[in-house]
């Protein structure tokens, strides 16, 4: 059995295409989506129907929530700000209350998921040091923890201390923990433009984080005839 574990689309439907054609071509079985399906990109609805209906586990992005909501948008960067009034506005109402309906927490078989970190879910801080890893532990009671919201891929193991590993992938050893970020599919931040997720195989307890190229002219293109900021189209080349 292996999933195909990904999140922060961020409504770039090229990515996601191409995550499920390798997750498929990797007979990955199974996914998981770890949240921020929608905001910054131009195919929103067409991403949250692409996740909606594989009828998987998925949890909710600070995109999301605030995709799904009416108040205010506040203390956001004035690009995700631009692109979050477009987002409201393409997206049905059952979308949004499909969206607002998401947990923020959620156990998938015997590792558990989430977008930001464990020890204070809705506050979505980052997890960007060992530090920040340390306190999400404190509040990870399976072995393996599959997180996002950075937009950057990273394995932190807990073993004696709390440390992240320079390997895209890892074997699970029981007796230690994993809080890994999967990647951005849609927007990486890592200076990578490629599309990230994880591939989990079960049986072997293997992790890897994976990436791929995909058309981002035509996401680029898209972003530009939506007449969102084409700042956003320019940061997907250089995956900053
Ligand atoms: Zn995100």
């Amino acid at each position: 059995m292996k999933y195909a574990i990904f999140g922060d689309i961020h409504a770039n439907l090229e990515a996601l295409e191409a995550v499920m054609l390798d997750a498929a071509a990797n007979d990955c079985t199974d996914f998981v989506c770890i949240g921020d399906i929608v905001g910054y990109n131009a195919n929103p609805a067409e991403c949250l129907n692409l996740v909606r209906d594989l009828g998987c586990p998925v949890v909710k992005g600070n995109h999301d929530e605030e995709a799904s909501q009416d108040t205010p948008l506040e203390g956001l960067n004035p690009l995700a700000k631009h692109a979050l009034e477009w987002t409201r506005k393409s997206l049905s109402e059952e979308d949004r209350s499909w969206l607002a309906g998401l947990k923020l927490v959620r156990q998938v078989r015997d590792f558990t998921i989430v977008h930001a970190t464990l020890d204070t879910p809705g506050n979505w801080g980052y997890v960007t040091n060992k530090f920040d890893a340390m306190a999400s532990f404190s509040y990870q009671f399976t072995p393996v923890c599959f997180y996002g919201h950075t937009h950057t891929p990273r394995i932190y193991v807990k073993g004696d201390s709390v440390e992240a590993i320079e390997e895209q992938e890892t074997r699970i050893n029981l007796g230690k923990k994993y809080f890994i970020n999967v990647g951005s599919t849609g927007q990486p931040r890592d200076g990578d433009w490629r599309a990230a997720y994880t591939i989990y195989d079960v049986e072997n307890q293997f992790v890897q984080i994976r990436r791929l190229e995909y058309d981002i002219a035509t996401t680029q293109q898209k972003i530009i005839d939506a007449g969102l900021p084409e700042m956003l189209a320019n940061r997907l080349a250089v995956g900053k």
